[in-house]
């Protein structure tokens, strides 16, 4: 006889705005979006803000030339499931370093959007045990988890205030995407068609990406992680995050 699956918990409700900090143009797309088009859909302020412009994802084209590119593609993107403000903190793709520097970043932006919901992706060795993840997935997903907590703190980076960014202790989780235990969902199926648009939007980064067709390789990704997730969420295609409160 077979354990019982154990079910994922719905998200949270009650909160307003959300800021998802990521390192990459594309990270939010493999997955998350369908979640976002939810929430816009409910009348909720999602922010996004990428470490980088992912100027490093596409081996044809050199950076220079990539990071306007990716970064217009990333606007379109969110545009798609309601999302228009989009940042990007300038961090250099590949070799994004944890530490102080990028934790300020994203404490600055918190302070700045006054979320009560941070999203963020695996920030974990591997995805899975079965792939290694990557170092910039890595730092960013640590750097936000600890950024929660540096927006709230007056003394920790001090200088932000001197900016005018006021403290900001109202993050009250951190959502993390991708992870291997995960806690809460959110149905994927109103939001899926609008995912598939969005991830499509990162049209030039699929095309070298896969021989197949962008938006069949898109909607075949998508549904699939979210039907992966359905035995654990009352047969419905779904969006997982392991969700930390503070
Ligand atoms: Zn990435």
């Amino acid at each position: 006889m077979t354990e019982p699956t154990e079910q994922l918990s719905p998200m949270p409700t009650d909160w307003e705005r959300a800021l998802a900090v990521v390192a990459h143009p594309d990270d939010l797309e493999y997955g998350c979006a369908a979640a976002v088009a939810q929430w816009t859909d409910e009348g909720r302020e999602v922010t996004y803000v990428l470490a980088t412009r992912g100027e490093a994802g596409i081996d044809t084209i050199a950076p220079d030339a990539c990071a306007p590119l990716r970064e217009r593609e990333q606007r379109a993107s969110a545009a798609v499931v309601g999302v228009s403000a989009v940042e990007f903190l300038g961090h250099r793709d590949g070799v994004i370093e944890y530490g102080t520097g990028l934790r300020r970043d994203i404490a600055a932006a918190i302070r700045a959007h006054r979320p009560e919901l941070v999203v963020t992706l695996n920030h974990r060795d591997t995805w899975g045990g079965a792939a290694w993840n990557t170092p910039d997935h890595r730092a960013v997903g640590r750097a936000a988890l600890d950024a929660a907590g540096d927006a709230g703190n007056r003394w920790i980076f001090p200088e932000l205030a001197e900016r005018g960014l006021a403290p900001w202790d109202g993050v009250r989780w951190v959502a993390v995407a991708g992870s291997d235990t995960p806690t809460h969902a959110v149905d994927a199926g109103p939001g899926l068609e609008r995912a598939v648009a969005s991830l499509l939007e990162h049209r030039t980064y699929i095309e070298v990406l896969t021989d197949q067709e962008p938006e069949d390789y898109c909607r075949s990704f998508l549904t699939g992680v979210a039907q992966a997730a359905a035995d654990r969420f009352g047969g419905r295609p779904a969006v997982t995050f392991e969700l930390l409160p503070r």
